[in-house]
């Protein structure tokens, strides 16, 4: 795969000091060994991104072990879609599994012999409350919970039933097992929690082997314990469950790993909850996935974005306890910093006119010699063909120039990128007044674009020869939604409501330099004056380009913010 190279030094963190207090303390004998565990129900976005590039990180901070492991163990929302863009978005940000990709529901039959032990250990019981009564027992923050009536079976009852739990005797939700912890205890998440449910469910590795199915806090810690992971870094919301992961692992007598919470990080401008994305996809507001709008791995992969400057973008970031919101320049700075060494140059008019330079010879045609790279000097420069005809981009030309216009007008002189000083002499009208093409005169001593004469041009623009350029789709972008929190929505609204009705611009007549006939599928250029595009992986092909524009030059978010 691509741009797995550049790894950007990792900034220290909380975290850090975290394990080398446990490396000093010999406490896993100074082994490191993390795991990124998503569930299966959706594709991957920038806030996993994060989860991802920390976890795999520190394992190769400390020399240690980075497992991927499907935290499977909900059977309805699962499937093996998700399972393989997870596993392929993983390797591409670098995460360096190897051959440790790993499955909870691998681990159903330990964890069920594990339940077992705790019923027969007066740990667990089976509760014929409904969910509603479980709720109800639980009682409030500062108010103590009543004990189910179930609370004191036998083990023998318990395990009796747990087992018949297991054979399908009884329907979904008509008992659970739960855990005997103390239903007064402050921390509610201790008051008798559910370990196992009932679910006829059928189970995308499993099929219908299983009828009860592992609760998040139950399993996860055992997840963990199972594989020898010594810290088990987790989202904020994970704080109050940390109890609970310690006391299972405690009652048990396992090995016993670490778990260690930090703050989601999310993005402006965009939604980062799965299901949400998801109904992005399923109503049609974008195009799937992978749709270079969604803030999504695969979606950020085909707009352009590189794995290295997704690492750039955390380390930049960084890793704290205060949940905080990222605004996108940052990100698109990331990658502008590293595109900017990276990409070769390549002229594009986006949207064209017409230009004709009237004194040039209208058989002739030269190759004019372009810097590929100007941060770069081994990556050369290339040939551009010129002619008499030409485009530039509409925006260049203004009949009446705007204050401060520095591009073609009429008797203006401007710099035709690596090509000549040409003058604007006429406009050429249709019949409804808009312009359709403009005659220039060029001058012949100025090849390469600079007089000998030393007369300064203050304006540059880039152009495409129209006899030799290449027709293409050009796809622009703006943010998919208005607003820095789109989920923030008055009562009665909806999040859709904030989505940019503008996010995408396709352009069908944009004209290319003709070098970038062969433009490989997922290659990466800057349009001089432009932006940074990406040759799409599914629908560009050579001689028939499509580019996505990944960003542009420069940060326009200052203006964007202005307008809300
Ligand atoms: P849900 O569980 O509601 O489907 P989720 O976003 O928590 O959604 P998981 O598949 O459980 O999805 O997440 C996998 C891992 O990614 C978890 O360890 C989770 O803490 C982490 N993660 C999810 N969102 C973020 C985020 N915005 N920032 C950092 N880590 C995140
Ligand atoms: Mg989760």
């Amino acid at each position: 795969m691509e741009n797995n190279t550049e790894t950007p030094a990792v900034r220290t963190n909380f975290i850090h000091e975290l394990i080398d207090r446990d490396n000093a303390s010999g406490r896993f004998q100074g082994r490191v060994h993390t795991r990124f565990p998503p569930e299966p129900n959706g594709y991957l976005h920038i806030g996993h991104a994060t989860s991802i590039i920390l976890n795999s990180g520190i394992a190769k901070h400390y020399g240690g072990k980075f497992n991927l492991r499907f935290d499977d163990t909900n059977p309805s929302k699962e499937e093996q879609e998700y399972v393989d863009s997870i596993i392929e978005d993983v390797r591409w940000l670098g995460g360096e599994f190897e051959d440790r990709l790993f499955f909870a529901s691998d681990y159903f039959q330990r964890m069920y012999d594990w339940a077992v032990e705790l019923i027969k250990k007066g740990k667990a019981y089976v509760c014929d409350l409904t969910p509603d009564q479980v709720r109800e027992h639980r009682g409030a923050p500062g108010e103590p919970g009543k004990d189910s009536p179930y609370r004191n079976r036998s083990a023998e009852e318990n395990l009796d039933l747990f087992e018949r739990m297991r054979k399908g005797e009884f329907p979904d939700g008509s008992r659970t097992l739960r855990a005997k912890i103390d239903m007064a205890h402050p921390n509610l998440n201790m008051r008798d929690p559910v370990m196992y449910r009932i679910l006829h469910a059928e189970h995308h590795r499993q099929g219908k082997k299983w009828c009860v199915y592992p609760m998040y806090d139950w399993a996860h810690g055992l997840e963990d314990s199972i594989e020898g992971i010594t810290h088990s870094i987790c989202t904020l919301e994970f704080e109050d469950h940390r109890p609970l992961y310690d006391w299972y692992l405690d009652q048990l007598g396992v090995y016993h790993p670490q778990q260690i919470e930090f703050a989601r990080r999310t993005l402006g401008n965009t939604i980062t909850s799965k299901r949400k994305l998801l109904e992005l996809v399923k109503d049609g507001h974008v195009e799937g996935w992978d749709d270079p709008r969604m803030p999504t791995v695969s979606g950020l992969r085909r707009r352009g974005y590189t794995a290295s400057s997704l690492r750039a973008f955390c380390d930049e970031v960084g890793i704290s306890r205060v949940p905080g919101v990222s605004d996108i320049w940052v990100l698109e700075n990331a990658l502008r910093g590293e595109l900017n060494r990276t990409a070769p140059r390549a002229m594009a008019v986006l949207r064209p006119l017409k230009v004709v330079l009237t004194n040039y010879p209208e058989d002739k045609s030269e190759e004019m010699e372009a810097v590929n790279n100007p941060e770069d000097a081994s990556a050369g420069t290339r040939k551009v063909p010129f002619c008499r005809e030409i485009y530039i981009e509409r925006d260049d030309f203004m009949e009446v120039p705007a204050k401060k216009f520095f591009r073609m007008t009429p008797g203006q002189e401007v710099r035709l990128r690596a090509a000549y000083i040409v003058k604007c002499e006429k406009v050429v009208k249709d019949a409804a007044g808009a312009v359709t093409e403009v005659h220039c005169s060029y001058d012949p001593a100025t090849r390469g674009g600079d007089a000998p004469d030393g007369r300064k041009i203050k304006g540059t623009i880039h152009w495409v020869s129209a006899r030799h350029a290449l027709p293409a789709r050009v796809r622009l972008y703006d943010a998919l939604f208005t607003v820095r929190d789109p989920e923030a929505v008055p009562e009665g609204h909806d999040y859709k409501e904030n989505l940019n009705p503008s996010s995408l611009e396709t352009l069908d007549g944009a004209m290319l330099e003709p070098s970038l006939k062969d433009a490989a599928p997922g290659s990466r250029f800057q349009f001089e004056r432009l932006g940074y595009f990406f040759a799409d992986p599914k629908d560009s092909r050579p001689g028939a380009p499509v580019f996505n524009r990944t960003v542009t030059l420069k940060d326009s978010w200052a203006k964007l913010e202005k307008k809300q």
